[in-house]
């Protein structure tokens, strides 16, 4: 579970999550039926209670050849809450002379109740089985943030370890099916080891991996069980013990700190579950972050895929009950082979069998997650002809034991404990759970995938070269055959950044030598060009492809729908379907690209067309006090056209140098200052606002923002409260956060406070990135006031995504409401249209643009405030301009591209030629397109003296929609100067 304090999530939030709150988790319980409370049989003496019966010894043939550990079979018993949840590959730890134990180090079981370990701990036991054993080693694979180390363990047989190097080639060129024939892969596969990757601690709240890990590997180091050899002599098994070290620190501090001890059932536990943060910009979503690759951990794991090649990655969750087995139920990403697809569920099934063998209820596949989006964690194994997949278990968040009521969860429409093809022996409705339970199921399944990959290591290694084998093939031999991005892109920024991320996910890109010509249409020499003929083709088709989720889907998304980076970035390029491509003359990439910018011409006055580039907030710091002025008309010098918005910069000529060559910008020097009307760009003195129940998209910001170097203050509810805002702050951005009004203003119920989160010596990850002496309580209506009287007062408010809910519901613009009608758009790619290409707001941006839009909120105003819309979706016109037009005119009609190109188009214009396209969804999926149409996209509204600026979008998604970025920067460049 995401377990963000549990604020109630506005209904069709998107955040679903690899453990995230599923829609069908938000579907209305149906009417129970009515209690009818029995006062005799309530009043009657609770019946007596005959005490259980003592479980039967356990068989030796269930450790022989190993000596269970003294103590560890009746430890277990006791921490374990029912016989039921106990299987037998679990139920002792295996002594050892010369090896320590998880308990030795520890001082207690892995997995014992109300304790948990620290990553100091952790990786502290990790060292000693390093240091005992020579099957297990121990490596740093990363570090974090906040300065905290990312391990790697290796464990199998110490002969394996010794030839590391050997089986780490051998998969390396079963990775590359170029330089490896069908032939070389078979003996190759038949000598090699099969790498199993598994990864704990991701989510901080989902405590029980880290735990569980410690026994695993010691488990996996010592025994002499003939399963455990089978697995140590085929298998190299990888583990990354906790894989966000700055959130684990923080969740075992906050536990101790307050949760620990607490006498409250189980749902009022979850409400304070989770400190504000995880790490340190990114909370839920550091399971999100695949596909941009910023986050210290993401850069760990991509690292150790590369360095491994691992054919199973495998990622440890815990939320639904009591184990669910990633096999997804569909659509699936069409960067996941067909084999890949059938090896999720042939590890799944295999799983769940062995595990009801053991006698485990509750293990289902199929029902939970799709397999859509493809950047989570483990996707870099998908992605890459690998096996990414995970487990969800119970978990319980805090360390305690729990009564825990299963009664209304629903999966794909469907009870948790109702009998499914897919979960043949459901959990019963009410289960007593520990820490335990969860360490003995995440555990005993973890040993049966390991079984299952040992039994089948040739398999597994030439299913990995021959995913890769055909890849490669059908690049040759169907089209798409490559796509081409030629310079000249609005943004030469967002072009290299492009090429960047492709080569980031080790798609290889080549640059024209001569241009290239295909019927009419010619791209110049330096064009990019991503041909489909490498190992990686079906990454790339996925990244650079649009995505059509399918319409009947009937169940909801796991996530965003769309993807596309030449769309989220804002990039031009074709989809070339003609084979000639391939031939065309062309040298690899090798290492980044860096934009080319420059200064041309002479004088002492520089200009730069305002083309809509991302790195102007950087240019104006780079410029420090020099002055720059924005045209606020176009205007023409010495033959060159600019857009409203362009700069007219005074700054020596050094300087303009640097930060063109830095950021990829062109400077024209002139003589003479244009006569045209201008305004300075100075920059305002900027606050963060987020809540304390919803940090993760201020944490993007933030993230985001200090990509550039802008400096700002982070606040909250406190701060607010404080009052002075406009004595302190000129612009305040409000972040995407969820909740609905009364959540966003009133935050988590005092009644649990207060709940500190300050830095101390006893809890020295707390009160990072800010601190509060409570972080209940919201801020409240005082807070409130003193947002509407710095908005009153000049002040300029950003509202991105849901946090306008704060503004409109309550009531500090009065023009704006809620759009009626029922619509959904999960994560896509949609079509505006700028109504006010003279606002600043929208300086940059073409006319027809698109932005990134999840599932927030969707604001109208009347036919009289339209004027304040700066952006609309899609091309609708407002009922007005209709009845104007009505006569005689015809609307126009949607254009399919698709359609109308016909199976005859050479040079598809996707996502290209974006100026024809007339569509309102260019990547994704909506329902209710009527709705939508129309609608305000971005509103500048202005409240007393000042402006709240209202977006129906988030513009700071993920650091994802790169080419939505300029929305918020032009606030920042430009607040001052709102017309
Ligand atoms: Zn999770």
């Amino acid at each position: 579970m995401p377990s963000s304090l549990r604020v109630p999530f506005a209904a069709l939030t998107l955040t679903l999550a690899l453990g995230g709150p599923t829609l069908a988790q938000m579907e209305p319980v149906p009417a129970s039926e009515p209690v009818v409370l029995d006062m005799e049989e309530t009043a009657a003496p609770a019946p007596e209670v005959p005490p259980a019966p003592a479980p039967p010894p356990l068989d030796p043939g269930v450790w022989e050849p190993d000596r269970p550990e003294a103590g560890s079979i009746e430890q277990i018993r006791e921490h374990t809450t029912a016989p039921e949840f106990l299987p037998e590959s679990v139920a002792y730890v295996p002594d050892s002379e010369t090896v320590p134990s998880p308990t030795k180090v520890l001082g207690h079981l892995a997995g014992a109740p109300d304790v948990l370990s620290k990553v100091s701990q952790v990786h502290g036991y990790f060292r000693a089985l390093d240091a005992a054993s020579d099957r297990v080693q121990v490596r740093v694979a990363g570090t974090s943030e906040e300065g905290r180390e990312i391990l790697l363990v290796l464990i199998s047989d110490a002969a394996n370890l010794a030839d590391l190097d050997r089986y780490r080639e051998i998969t390396a060129r079963l990775a590359d099916p170029r330089a490896t024939s069908r032939e070389d892969a078979r003996r190759l596969s038949r000598e090699g080891k099969v790498f199993y990757h598994l990864t704990g601690g991701l989510h901080s709240t989902e405590t029980g991996s880290p735990e569980m890990l410690m026994e695993l590997a010691y488990r996996l180091a010592v025994s002499e069980r003939p399963e455990i050899q089978a697995i140590r002599e085929n298998a190299i098994v990888l583990v990354t013990p906790v894989t966000e070290p700055d959130g684990r620190d923080r969740m075992v501090e906050w536990y101790d700190r307050h949760l620990k001890g607490k006498d409250l059932p189980y749902e009022e536990l979850a409400q304070i579950d989770s400190p504000p943060y995880w790490g340190h910009y990114v909370f839920h979503d550091n399971n999100r972050d695949g596909l941009q690759i910023t986050q210290a951990l993401t850069r760990a794991i991509h690292d150790t895929y590369w360095s491994f090649h691992p054919q199973v990655m495998h990622d440890l969750h815990e939320s639904v009950p009591l184990l669910y087995i990633s096999t997804g139920h569909g659509p699936y990403s069409r960067a996941a082979d067909p084999v890949t697809i059938a090896e999720w569920t042939q590890l799944g099934v295999y799983e769940a069998g062995a595990l009801a063998a053991q006698g485990l209820p509750g293990v289902w596949t199929w029902g939970f997650w799709d397999g859509w989006w493809p950047g989570y964690m483990v996707s870099v194994a998908t992605n890459h002809h690998g096996v990414g997949r995970f487990y969800e278990t119970f978990g319980n968040t805090s360390a305690g034991t729990f009564d825990r009521d299963l009664s209304d969860d629903k999966y794909t429409g469907k009870p948790v404990t109702d009998v499914q093809w897919y979960r043949p022996w459901p959990p019963e409705k009410k289960v007593r759970w520990s820490l335990r339970n969860n360490t003995n199921y995440m555990q005993a399944a973890v040993l049966e995938a390991l079984k299952y990959a040992a039994l089948h290591r040739s398999e597994l290694l030439e299913s990995f070269w021959t995913k890769g084998a055909r890849a490669l093939e059908k690049g040759k031999s169907e089209a798409p055959y490559a796509w081409i991005f030629p310079p000249g892109q609005r943004d030469a920024g967002r072009l290299a950044h492009l090429v960047n991320q492709l080569q980031a996910h080790r798609i290889e890109v080549h640059r024209l030598l001569e241009p290239f010509t295909l019927k009419q249409q010619t791209w110049p020499a330096g064009s990019y060009v991503v041909r489909m003929d490498q190992p990686y083709r079906n990454a790339a088709v996925t990244f650079l492809e649009e995505q059509k989720f399918p319409a009947d889907e009937p169940n909801p998304p796991y996530d965003d729908v769309a993807w596309t980076f030449p769309l989220l970035y804002g990039v031009e390029g074709a989809k070339i379907d003609d084979r000639s491509i391939q031939g065309a003359a062309m040298e690899p990439v090798t290492g980044a690209v860096k934009p080319l910018g420059g200064v041309t011409g002479v004088g002492e006055i520089f200009l730069l067309q305002d083309t809509g580039q991302t790195s102007l907030l950087e240019a104006r710091l780079i410029l420090g006090g020099h002055q720059i002025d924005a045209a606020e008309v176009a205007f023409e010098a010495e033959g060159i056209a600019y857009p409203p918005g362009s700069w007219i910069v005074q700054a020596p000529r050094e300087l303009v140098e640097q930060a063109a060559t830095r950021l990829g910008l062109t400077f024209a020097a002139v003589a003479a200052m244009p006569e045209v009307r201008r305004h300075l760009v100075d920059l305002p003195r900027l606050a963060l606002l987020h809540t304390w129940t919803s940090t993760q998209d201020a944490g993007w910001a933030r993230y985001t923002l200090d990509q550039t170097g802008l400096r700002y203050e982070l606040i909250s509810d406190a701060d607010l409260r404080r009052g002075g805002l406009s004595g302190r702050f000129d612009v305040i951005l409000f972040p995407n956060a969820r909740g609905s009004f009364s959540d966003l203003v009133h935050g988590i119920d005092p009644k649990y406070g207060p709940l500190a989160y300050t830095r101390t010596e006893e809890y020295p990850s707390h009160g990072i990135p800010n601190a509060a002496d409570d972080i209940t309580g919201g801020m409240g209506f005082e807070g409130l006031l003193e947002l509407q009287r710095f908005v009153r007062e000049g002040g300029v408010l950003l509202a991105l995504a849901n946090a306008g809910t704060l503004v409109v519901d309550g009531g500090l613009v009065r023009d704006v409401s809620r759009a009626s009608g029922s619509f959904n758009t999960p994560g896509s790619e949609v079509r505006v249209q700028v109504l006010r290409p003279e606002h600043p707001l929208a300086y940059g941006a073409p006319e027809l643009d698109s932005v990134f839009r999840g599932n927030g909120p969707l604001w109208d105003v009347d036919k009289k405030d339209r004027g304040f819309a700066v952006l609309q979706f899609g091309l609708k016109k407002d009922d007005a301009e209709k009845e104007k037009e009505a006569e005689g005119a015809i609307e126009e009609e949607e254009i399919d591209l698709e359609d109308a190109a016909g199976g005859e188009t050479v040079a598809e214009s996707e996502p290209g030629s974006r100026k024809e396209d007339r569509r309102l969804v260019l990547s994704g999926h909506v329902q209710g397109r009527s709705v939508v149409e129309g609608k305000p996209a971005l509103l500048d509204v202005p409240v007393g003296q000042g402006r709240v600026l209202l977006y129906a979008f988030n513009p700071l998604h993920r650091y994802l929609n790169l080419s939505d970025f300029r929305f918020v920067y032009n606030a920042l460049l430009h607040w001052n100067d709102l017309p």
